[in-house]
């Protein structure tokens, strides 16, 4: 059996100086991003995780994209007042600025926040219906897509939105985002997937990213079906501050074996870790890795 790997979703929470902020602001200067970037992966690193991320720290996990799309004006949300088309690379700098400090051995996710969930976090002024935006967000992330992967060794996509209800042009926007995309593609959806289950075993993905820890009901569900997808089991919550014992991650991972068996590639925490304190995040990350050397018998 395959080692299990551990990763993170995405977000991770910085602390940010907002004196210099402020200071730069009245200066009418650029604040560097890079030591936030750095603060982020490097505690990731520090806790031993395997598979990294860029910790999503510039901007909400909507905004980093409709920042720099063609189309969107960002106010207190983003509206759409004009046709969404891709102007140049959105996630990249980052990911190459990561490569040159990250050991070799450790992987890299390159995220993608998902065409139905943009399309439901926006206020659309623009466009007749929420397809046709969502497929013209497809359609540009794809772009993206296509040049992030040559820096990173998967791509994230996150649709926290299907949990609510996947349409059934749902399957083909993903479709849209990763055609022309060779790496590995993780499908990243919280929230709870009771009800939608057939259509994410059908989703054109390698691995499959639930929230177990919260909403552990869906062992019960998931095992009602045949699943023959990679499984990215979530292992310590995001959305509470209580950090998991090991022996606690580590009866759960057991748990979703006894159900998945070897479909579970990776172990994460829920969601992104955006909402926790930095240093509660970095103890839950800390204490997931433990729980994995465990269980991968080292
Ligand atoms: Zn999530």
């Amino acid at each position: 059996m395959n080692l299990i790997k551990t990763s993170v979703i995405g977000s991770y929470p910085i602390d940010i100086d907002t004196i210099k902020h402020v200071k730069a602001y009245f200066k009418q200067k650029i604040v560097s991003w890079d030591n936030y970037i750095k603060s982020a992966v490097k505690d990731m690193l520090n806790s031993g995780i395997d598979i990294i991320s860029d910790g999503q720290t510039r901007d909400p996990f909507v905004n980093i994209f409709t920042r720099r799309l063609k189309g969107c004006r960002i106010r207190d949300r983003t509206e759409i007042i004009d046709k969404i088309e891709y102007d140049g690379p959105i996630t990249v700098e980052d990911q190459k600025f990561i490569k040159t400090f990250i050991p070799k051995n450790k992987h890299l996710i390159g995220l993608i926040t998902g065409p139905y969930t943009l399309t439901n976090s926006c206020v659309n002024l623009f466009y007749n219906n929420d397809k046709e935006l969502s497929f013209d967000f497809a359609k540009a992330l794809n772009q993206e897509a296509k040049i992030l992967q040559k820096y990173v060794d998967l791509i994230g996509i996150d649709e926290p939105f299907f949990s609510m209800g996947i349409p059934d042009y749902g399957k083909e926007l993903i479709n849209t985002i990763i055609k022309g995309v060779s790496c590995p593609v993780r499908l990243h959806v919280c929230g709870n997937v009771k009800n939608v289950i057939p259509e994410l075993l059908e989703m054109p993905v390698d691995i499959l990213s639930h929230e177990f820890k919260a909403l552990p009901m869906l062992f019960d569900t998931f095992n009602q079906y045949d699943v023959k997808k990679d499984i990215c089991l979530g292992s310590v919550r995001s959305d509470k501050s209580d950090i998991e014992s090991v022996d606690e991650i580590v009866n759960h991972i057991k748990k979703g074996i006894d159900i998945f068996g070897d479909r579970i590639k990776q172990i994460a925490p829920d969601c992104g870790q955006k909402m926790l304190q930095k240093s509660v995040a970095f103890l839950k990350l800390k204490n997931l890795v433990k729980a994995g050397e465990i269980i991968n018998g080292r």
